[in-house]
């Protein structure tokens, strides 16, 4: 692949997208199988799904493999762009069934469209404005079953009837350096760096459990081995580069 150019497409381009690539939370993708599979063969869309763990650690990734693996499309956005009704409205009525909505940083969403989401989740429906002045009123529409997912880094400030409305509830726990050390060598392999456990390891160290920071180390590490023409990532060029930072 072409060298991602910014850490923002660095994230895309190293972002697993099924669930047998995707490292680690062991206990989330053995009761995701479980879930996607029932649904399946129910022939029906997920339940709503929230994903609560501190950035960095894989929400978005899992949002979209989950997509993948129920071959839905996905749609996304996130909770301080949906300022009012009449945004996540016009997604939801643009929704295929069994497609999936990712509201990113769900608890940010205002409270009048938290409350307009809740008939939505729950029955499939929503009600629409028409018309305005004295001849307007709201008409109920349905909506196709899909699948609701949300992130948040903050699950403590989302709602208790929000949260009530989510069947399926993923709370993250932090990587533990050896599966960290999994990832950077996953990574090293898609942007083609030569490393050796060791280097890996060393990077994994310094990631305080999160997948993004590793791969943004392994890219500095890589800067790194490039400028001091050695090409391979070892134990001792990683503790060089990330003490250089
Ligand atoms: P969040 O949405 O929680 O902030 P992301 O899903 O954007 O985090 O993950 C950040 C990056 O970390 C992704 O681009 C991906 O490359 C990597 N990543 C996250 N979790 C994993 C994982 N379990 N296995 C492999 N890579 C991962």
């Amino acid at each position: 692949m072409a060298a991602p150019r910014t850490d923002d497409d660095l994230d895309r381009a190293l972002r697993p997208s099924r669930l047998g690539e995707f490292i680690g939370q062991q206990k989330i993708k053995d009761n995701l199988t479980v879930f996607v599979t029932a649904a399946l063969q129910g022939g029906e869309a997920l339940d709503h799904v929230l994903l609560s763990a501190p950035p960095g650690l894989g929400k978005t990734t899992l949002a979209h493999i989950i997509a993948e693996e129920m071959g839905a499309q996905i749609k996304t956005t996130s909770g301080p762009v949906l300022d009012k009704p009449a945004t996540i409205a016009g997604l939801l009525t643009n929704l295929n069934a069994g497609d999936v909505l990712f509201i990113d940083e769900i608890h940010r969403m205002p409270p009048v469209v938290e409350e307009y989401l809740y008939s939505a989740m729950e029955d499939y429906r929503i009600d629409i404005l028409i018309d305005s002045g004295p001849s307007a009123r709201s008409v109920q529409i349905a909506l196709p079953p899909f699948t609701l997912i949300g992130a948040t880094t903050r699950k403590g400030l989302l709602t208790a009837p929000m949260r009530a409305r989510f069947g399926i509830d993923f709370r993250y726990d932090y990587y533990t350096a050896d599966l960290l050390a999994q990832i950077v060598q996953r990574s090293a392999a898609l942007v083609r760096v030569a490393i050796d456990d060791d280097g890996a390891y060393e990077i994994a160290r310094r990631s305080r459990g999160t997948p993004r920071i590793a791969n943004r180390l392994l890219r500095r590490t890589r800067d790194f081995a490039e400028v001091e023409g050695t090409g391979a990532v070892t134990r001792a060029l990683a503790d060089r580069a990330l003490n250089a930072l």
